[in-house]
């Protein structure tokens, strides 16, 4: 597609957008009394505004059928999770059993750990990506000290070349070759959060079959983000939360995968609670745990209706847009566009200022730009906040911006390079 550098081609753009009525659906914070341009989608997504409504239908319930509302009302909250199935599976690409909502994200890593990090003597280490986002560094290194290992031998980082700052797939799948009788488990996200390098998970997931191994992935930066499709890639396993791309509110609920391959496996270990009991004798209170068949027999606590009804109003949004290949059409032009806004800045200045280190390719990211400032990028991004642009800044040196199909238009990404320009144009004087 070519782009132009005005608000004419940027504005043309947004009324050819099938889904710039969307942008309605959410609330923008504000500054000034003038809103924001929202770049920041790839940390908590927007308040859509029937927020508010759904959760007084619940408060509703609580106060009219209190604990009634478990099995009475329109929506009765002992099946309430299973709307919300029928909404997520389509974003990921599995069937409905193979998906559900509960607890948070690195909770439900630490769950599905314990199924499907099975460590042998000989098979102990687990493949990951270097650069992890914290939280899962964090929670693999507890598990491999809980099999009583240590994470210095028992994990394996892929690392980008020198100078380099994104894995190449044949780096990946050769790290996975080579450590190939070693390894227990492949772990990895589907979107890296610093670098927003979308890896090839199909390829990744073939590698570590290959070898032997497991397959699972964070995909807290893809889902809801880029169009997966979990069950046909074969992936035994995955998590993510909502309240990134999917717009379910800080702490939101979070999602699970189980490819339908290891739901008759009866030597799956899990920590198991009274959710995850097979749903028809739940209530006989019985010694001896017989799991509820599919992911739901991964949940542990009682259903958390709060956020699962925020869950739920997005995940309807979703659905309205037409799901992931609608947004995925819009979202690659819309961030293509902000690459090319970012170049006709550096053009502009005269200087390659701003560095782009996620990939350009649209097969090897989703929505998210990261950029790394040759100068002041601290300062720049500090100003870009003041004058109504909110990205994220990452440490040590990278600014993220998210353009997000569900509400952001190409306006928004036009602004912010006119932005950009006037305040290098200050900060660099
Ligand atoms: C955002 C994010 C998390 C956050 O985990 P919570 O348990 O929801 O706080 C974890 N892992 C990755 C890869 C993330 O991007």
């Amino acid at each position: 597609m070519n782009f132009d550098n005005n608000l004419t081609f940027a504005r043309r753009m947004d009324l050819a957008d099938p889904l710039r009525g969307l942008r309605q659906e959410f609330l923008f914070p504000q500054q000034n009394n003038k809103p924001f341009i929202y770049l920041c989608g790839n940390s908590l997504g927007l308040q859509p505004k029937v927020a508010r409504e759904v959760l007084d239908v619940q408060l509703n319930n609580w106060q009219n059928l209190a604990v009634e509302g478990w099995f009475e009302g329109d929506s009765p909250w002992m099946f309430y999770h299973k709307e919300l199935k029928k909404l997520m599976a389509p974003i990921v690409g599995a069937s409905v059993l193979e998906v559900c909502p509960m607890n948070t994200l690195t909770v439900n890593l630490h769950l599905l750990l314990v199924s499907f990090y099975r460590p042998t003597a000989k098979r102990f280490k687990i493949i990951m990506e270097a650069g992890a986002f914290p939280s899962d560094q964090y929670a693999i290194e507890s598990q491999v000290r809980f099999h009583g290992y240590d994470p210095k031998d028992a994990i394996i980082e892929v690392a980008p070349g020198a100078g380099a700052y994104t894995l190449r797939t044949e780096d990946i799948v050769a790290a996975i070759d080579n450590s190939a009788d070693e390894i227990a488990l492949v772990l990895f996200g589907g979107i890296n959060y610093f670098t927003g390098q979308w890896f090839d998970m199909e390829a990744i997931t073939r590698a570590g079959h290959a070898a032997g191994a497991i397959v699972g992935f964070d995909l807290a930066h893809a889902a809801g983000n880029v169009p997966l499709k979990l069950h046909d890639w074969d992936i035994d396993f995955a998590c993510w939360c909502s309240y990134k791309y999917q717009n379910s509110g800080p702490g939101g609920i979070s999602g699970i995968f189980v490819h339908d391959k290891h739901f008759s496996d009866t030597s799956l270990n899990r920590f198991t609670g009274w959710w995850g009991y097979q749903e028809e004798q739940r209530f006989k209170m019985e010694k001896g745990f017989v799991p509820e068949a599919g992911a739901d027999g991964w949940q542990v606590s009682c259903t958390q209706v709060m956020p699962m009804a925020l869950y739920h109003a997005s995940l309807q949004i979703f659905e309205k847009a037409g799901y992931m290949d609608v947004l995925r059409s819009k979202s690659k032009n819309l961030t293509s566009y902000l690459f090319y806004i970012i170049n006709e800045v550096n053009k502009a200045l005269g200087s390659e200022q701003f560095k782009i280190i996620t990939p350009a390719a649209e097969q090897d990211r989703g929505a998210q730009v990261s950029i790394i400032a040759r100068q002041e990028g601290k300062a720049i991004f500090k100003e870009l906040v003041a004058q109504n642009v909110l990205g994220d800044w990452r440490e040590p040196n990278v600014i993220r911006l998210s353009p997000v199909p569900l509400y952001n238009s190409f306006e928004d990404v036009y602004t912010t390079g006119v932005l950009l320009l006037k305040i290098c144009k200050e900060v660099l004087a």
